[in-house]
């Protein structure tokens, strides 16, 4: 549709940030190898490693334990096919982490979640003291792409440890939207995606705790230090570095955003009393919002919104253009009825009350209701 767009999908990708693109279009003219010594070479090397010191950062990790990938699905699939004899994982992870670990030949064990999507504490507990004494991994995500909702992850990653785990954590929805640290986490490996972020798509890294081991997916040249092969993306790494830099700088403006998530929501309950605020009874993610009116249907939601000028996404997973019935809403135990009817909102650092307004306009319209208020 043509005309003012209400972007409200930032769980699925962010917009790029102007000083993302700008730092890309800079590293567009730089003509050498990041490997070759001379001048040109030298150049390029050094945007790459001013990137790494801005996405360490983000994470508190060193610089040196960064590991540029082509985005996160690769580093997830980079740590989840490290020859593992027994994977952990949450069930509603994200498909890059769960399909590589059923590929994986591995004993996989899928840790049950409760009603508000957080994993089941004494489950996992009873899975890592089985699971100690073998080269076992815990991949358990920060946040939850469809819904927001937040894992204990510091203390999972505690008593995992006491077992001698290896920790995965997928947190590419934390990033820049609460504070990140790879030590106060105690993970091994951070997977991390450009895009979330307001960087380009098909960027990303693979963060390391300081002497974690990691098995390389990609073998060939010496690049990474001999943990990712292959010529590296500066352009892409450009603009994940400025992007990374950008939303460090941000974290503490989220809160702005969790009011005016907190509002749409409570506007969305004066318009539908009986829409559902799904994992509303969880810490959150302070942007994300998955609502369903049971009896409607996302898919059509999602195209009259479109059609309204607002974008957001249906709450089960979205891949290839095709809507499959969530396995994350079915995992917190909702009905086929109601995960069907679940609609993502996810807002950004640059979203204002206009679009909330929009947005109910819209979604009021779309399921049917008359709104009587303007969002608070
Ligand atoms: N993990 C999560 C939680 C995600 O939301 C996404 C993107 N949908 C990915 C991994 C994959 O990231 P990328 O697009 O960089 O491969």
């Amino acid at each position: 549709m043509r005309g003012v767009r209400t972007y409200l999908d930032w769980n699925a990708t962010a917009p790029l940030r102007p000083h993302a693109r700008a730092a890309m279009v800079a590293a567009l003219d730089v003509a050498g190898n990041p490997s070759s010594p001379h001048s040109e070479g030298r150049r390029a090397r050094a945007i790459i490693e001013d990137a790494r010191e801005k996405v360490a950062e983000l994470v508190g990790a060193r610089p040196a334990d960064v590991v540029f990938t082509s985005g996160a699905t690769e580093a997830n699939n980079a740590v989840l096919a490290g020859g593992w004899e027994r994977i952990l994982v949450g069930a509603t992870e994200h498909d890059s982490v769960l399909a590589p670990a059923r590929k994986s030949g591995a004993w996989l064990l899928d840790i049950p979640v409760d009603a508000q999507g957080v994993v089941r504490r004494e489950r996992l507990w009873a899975a890592l003291a089985e699971s100690a004494g073998a080269r076992a991994l815990l991949s358990l995500q920060l946040a939850n792409n469809e819904t927001g909702v937040l894992h204990p992850l510091a203390e999972c990653a505690d008593l995992a440890r006491q077992h001698r785990l290896a920790i995965h954590s997928d947190v590419v929805q934390g990033a820049g939207r609460v504070p990140i640290d790879i030590a106060a986490l105690g993970v091994d490996y951070l997977s991390l995606s450009a895009h979330k972020i307001g960087g380009p798509k098909g960027s990303g890294a693979l963060v390391l705790r300081e002497g974690a081991r990691l098995p390389s997916l990609l073998t060939g040249g010496g690049q990474e230090r001999a943990r990712r092969a292959g010529t590296e993306n500066v352009v892409g790494i450009a603009g994940f570095g400025a992007a990374a830099e950008a939303a460090l700088g941000e974290v503490r403006a989220m809160e702005r955003v969790r009011l005016l998530r907190d509002g749409l929501e409570r506007e969305a309950l004066a318009i539908a009393g009986e829409a559902i605020v799904i994992g509303a009874g969880a810490d959150r993610l302070p942007n994300t919002s998955c609502l369903a009116v049971p009896g409607t249907r996302a898919e059509t939601l999602v195209i009259a919104l479109d059609l309204a000028g607002v974008a957001v996404s249906a709450g089960a997973a979205c891949s290839s253009g095709k809507v499959s019935a969530s396995h994350v809403l079915g995992a917190m135990g909702l009905s086929r009825d109601v995960a069907a009817a679940a609609v993502r909102v996810s807002l950004g650092p640059t979203t204002t009350e206009r679009d909330l307004w929009v947005f109910l306009t819209a979604w009021a319209e779309a399921v049917g209701k008359r709104r009587s208020r303007a969002v608070a």
